[in-house]
């Protein structure tokens, strides 16, 4: 367990670290933000920034995707893996958000998780990022890079999120998941630059070369 202290330490630190952390998912607004993120899936920003522009081109609302034909937007999408599955959750998506939000994202975790293809991940990222919403995205990497500071404990989205969000107050989770994303990406990787870190004070990794999950040592 980290003192206030600590966690106030480790969330500056992790700023300093990544000052203007942001998701680097190119968008202008909610809607693209949402339709950009349910591309992420098993996929990279970069693959999904190249093919959104001719994406949103073509489909600039939820009107238009919503009638969008199958095999168009299959080819649009194909370069972020899983079209099939993608193009019918958007397709999906869309229809729902003109039938039942006036054609808006709603600002709320239930509304966008009862979207097709929209889970809670996703709904953190466009409620953080895009529509005012305290969020707190948790992906593969703050799982890692929670785990070994010893912020948060697990392999459960949901739970890992529940823990980190006691940690803070609410305005500072979105930047605490990015910046927690951005170090895992960038220096807490799967093998760690603890060298170049600067959180090894309060970083349990660092201090005992164990996390939590078994069998997860490095060589410093
Ligand atoms: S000290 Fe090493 S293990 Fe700890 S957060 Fe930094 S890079 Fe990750």
């Amino acid at each position: 367990m980290k003192t206030p202290a600590a966690v106030t330490r480790i969330f500056d630190a992790l700023d300093r670290h990544h000052p203007g952390a942001d998701t680097e998912l190119v968008h202008r607004n909610a809607f693209e933000l949402l339709v950009a993120t349910m591309l992420s899936a098993q996929s990279t920003d970069a693959r999904v920034n190249l093919v959104t522009p001719a994406l949103f081109d073509r489909f600039a609302d939820p009107a238009a995707l919503r009638a969008a034909e199958t095999a168009e937007l299959e080819t649009l999408i194909h370069a972020t893996g899983f079209f099939r599955q993608k193009a019918k959750a958007l397709i999906g998506m869309a229809a729902i958000l003109v039938e039942q939000h006036q054609g808006q994202v709603p600002p709320s975790m239930a509304a966008l998780t009862a979207l097709p293809g929209v889970g809670r991940k996703t709904a953190n990222v466009v409620l953080g990022h895009a529509l005012g919403v305290p969020g707190l995205p948790v992906d593969r990497h703050v799982l890692r890079v929670a785990d070994r500071i010893g912020l948060a404990h697990g392999d459960d989205p949901v739970a890992v999120e529940t823990q980190l969000g006691k940690l803070l107050p609410p305005a500072r989770w979105t930047r605490a998941s990015d910046t927690l994303i951005l170090h895992g990406r960038r220096i807490c990787k799967p093998k760690p630059l603890c060298s170049m870190c600067q959180l090894t004070r309060d970083c349990d990794f660092f201090r005992t070369g164990v996390t939590t999950k078994p069998k997860k040592r490095v060589t410093r």
